[in-house]
């Protein structure tokens, strides 16, 4: 769906769309069950997009372009676990004193196919987190988006991670909502580095690889640059009793980004 589709729209990209809804919304309890693939972009059509982006955390303006679509895709997905979420324990740990300086922002290794999209959402704060996985385990952002869900969300809970390689993944469309620390999701952004545990799983720490750190800095200039309400920069674990991102944002480069 690379056009805009809304109301007045026809043809096979509605159609792909009013099937798209029907699954996305499938045991969602949403009427009007199922839509009629008609091709039509009518009433019945724009109230379920509707129904659909209030439901998933998107601007609701019954238009359907490229974060609406995404989101749909993603709900509508059935995706299984490839490789089973390692224990979190560690994460109930307070997180290590870290001292980190010196760090650069470089833009990432895949800056040129990345895009960072515009949304209406009113974003005020950043949040950074870390995937809970092993230093030197090779997980992806396929492996995060099985697991969160399979804890019943629409999509993986970030809009953004970062490999050790440095590389910026995108997670779930910015303009969603996201789903990374309760009470704190609406207006913000979450973003996850892969790693923040010791490579034997047992205590929290970070991981960062020097490119993280330089993406990591790149990537929250150029949100904080794009995102003209952003006021502060913080880590999980100043909203919860976690170690989450295993360093504290406060006493890092990143926490004085937005002041
Ligand atoms: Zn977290």
């Amino acid at each position: 769906m690379a056009t805009l589709l809304k109301r007045g729209s026809r043809g096979a990209a509605v159609r792909a769309l009013q099937d798209l809804l029907n699954r996305a919304n499938h045991g969602a309890g949403f009427t009007p069950l199922p839509l009629k693939i008609d091709g039509d972009f009518g009433e019945a059509t724009d109230k379920a997009v509707r129904v659909a982006q209030e439901r998933l955390g998107l601007v609701v303006d019954g238009k359907v372009g490229k974060q609406t679509s995404t989101a749909l895709k993603r709900a509508a997905e059935d995706v299984k676990p490839g490789r089973v979420e390692p224990d979190k324990s560690a994460m109930l740990t307070p997180p290590p004193a870290t001292a980190t300086g010196g760090d650069l922002a470089v833009p990432p290794p895949n800056v040129d196919s990345l895009d960072l999209l515009d949304t209406a959402r009113a974003i005020s704060e950043i949040i950074v987190h870390c995937t809970a996985t092993p230093e030197g385990k090779d997980f992806t952002v396929a492996d995060v988006r099985a697991w969160h869900k399979a804890r019943g969300f629409s999509d993986i809970g970030y809009h953004y991670l970062i490999y050790p390689d440095g590389r910026i993944m995108l997670g779930r469309p910015i303009g969603q909502v996201g789903a990374h620390v309760q009470g704190h999701n609406t207006g913000t952004i979450g973003i996850s580095y892969f790693g923040g545990v010791s490579a034997d799983g047992k205590s929290a720490k970070d991981t960062r690889t020097h490119r993280q750190r330089s993406s990591l800095l790149w990537l929250v200039q150029a949100l904080i640059a794009k995102h003209k309400g952003v006021r502060k920069v913080t880590g999980h674990n100043q909203y919860a009793n976690k170690a989450c991102p295993s360093f504290d944002v406060r006493k890092d480069p990143l926490g004085a980004l937005a002041a």
